[in-house]
């Protein structure tokens, strides 16, 4: 019998502000799963953002893009300053920190952002919706076409009939819809196999084309359940009944608008992972929130919603389904008992711990 270990390459990019403290946190994470589970992570740490600009003069090199192409997935912190005080941004705006995620995100092919809202049981009181809404539990994740659609159409803005006319083209071709409604039919296999396909194929005929290639798809997936739903209507469901949702797939703008609407439901901004995927396996694995330049360094910034993005990569990048779910289990258990600043409410029984803190016990949970 093979005595040879699993072993993975993860691209570590801590990024600035809060980023290298939670990102500390997510690695002392992965490592106790790697143990507990019998893998082997090796890091390879590279620069993006404002630290790249500190050290290279640029947001993102030839080398970044090298090295996280060498590796299985990547795992990253969050990049920028204070756009009022730093210096990186009296640069000019193609050499500022946020052009380098651009640049990281085109040049690996991430066309599929996942943003997962969970609405953990310790944590209802944070959900801003009715109590009875809340109690019902939310668990969903929003999968967005990142590179096609609306905003990267093409653009004109010209006089027409002596009146100034601006028009922005929306294109989707067969093959961009067929890839990632893969990645949202294996989303939904690994989940509650359920797949919302949100669109507007009432009026617009990029969403009868969604509509026609997804239904095609769905006989190869014949566990799946698939419904539609007309993004005016699912805008107002995510508020009046979440529960209903298990994954949802949607363009470009649709997917922009839904997923910032979803990390409000679920409360905290500290809680919320995402994963941008290429083609494969391959996946960019980071928190939803910012560099909080306003709590760096001061070890009360909450490391979950990093840590959670760890787990994903586990379980969407390297397979590692079980220490994956081994992750997720021990947050919640630490939330029963503990909480960072951001999450904590007066009289709520817990402790309120550090970001190094909170890593440590999940480490240990696991
Ligand atoms: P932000 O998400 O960094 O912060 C918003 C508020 O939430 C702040 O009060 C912050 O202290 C708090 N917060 C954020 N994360 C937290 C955490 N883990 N724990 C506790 N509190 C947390 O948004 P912002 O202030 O608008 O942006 C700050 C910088 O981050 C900017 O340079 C922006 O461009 C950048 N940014 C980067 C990414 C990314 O790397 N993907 C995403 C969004 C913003």
């Amino acid at each position: 019998m093979s005595t040879q270990k699993r072993s993975y390459r993860i691209g570590v990019i801590e990024g600035d502000g809060i980023g290298p403290e939670i990102v500390r946190q997510a690695v002392r994470v992965l490592d106790r799963a790697a143990e507990k589970f019998g893998f082997v992570l090796n890091y390879v740490p590279m620069d993006l953002g404002g630290c790249s600009i500190d050290k290279h003069g640029v947001p993102l090199t030839q080398e970044t893009i090298d090295l996280a192409k060498s590796c299985d997935a990547v795992l990253m912190g969050s990049i920028g300053g204070d756009p009022k005080t730093s210096p990186w941004y009296q640069l000019e705006p193609s050499k500022r920190p946020e052009a380098g995620l651009l640049g990281i995100r085109k040049a690996l092919g991430l066309f599929a952002n996942l943003r997962f809202s969970v609405l953990y049981d310790d944590l209802k009181d944070a959900c801003p919706l009715r109590q009875d809404i809340a109690q019902e539990g939310i668990d969903f994740v929003i999968l967005r076409e990142l590179t096609g659609g609306l905003y990267f159409g093409e653009k004109s803005t010209k006089i027409v009939d002596g009146e100034e006319t601006a028009t922005d083209v929306l294109t989707y071709s067969e093959s961009e819809i067929r890839r990632i409604a893969l990645k949202a039919f294996d989303s939904a296999m690994l989940r509650r196999k359920k797949l919302t396909l949100v669109d507007k194929a009432n009026v617009l005929e990029s969403s009868r084309l969604w509509r026609k290639v997804v239904s095609g798809m769905a006989k190869d997936y014949p566990e799946v359940e698939l419904d539609y739903m007309y993004v005016d209507n699912a805008a107002m469901q995510l508020v009046r009944r979440p529960s209903q949702f298990d994954v949802v797939l949607t363009e470009n703008m649709f997917g922009d608008i839904l997923s910032d609407e979803a990390s409000m439901v679920v409360g905290s901004i500290g809680m919320q992972p995402s994963a941008s995927l290429a083609e494969g396996t391959f996946g960019l694995y980071e928190p939803s929130h910012g560099s909080a330049p306003d709590i760096a360094g001061k070890d009360v910034a909450n490391p979950l919603a990093t840590i959670l993005s760890a787990a994903c990569m586990l379980r969407y990048s390297l397979s590692e389904e079980a220490a994956a779910d081994a992750i997720e289990k021990s947050v919640m258990e630490v939330l029963k008992q503990y909480r960072t600043q951001d999450l904590k409410a007066d009289g709520d029984g817990t402790l309120l711990i550090g970001t190094k803190q909170m890593g440590e016990l999940v480490a240990e949970g696991i």
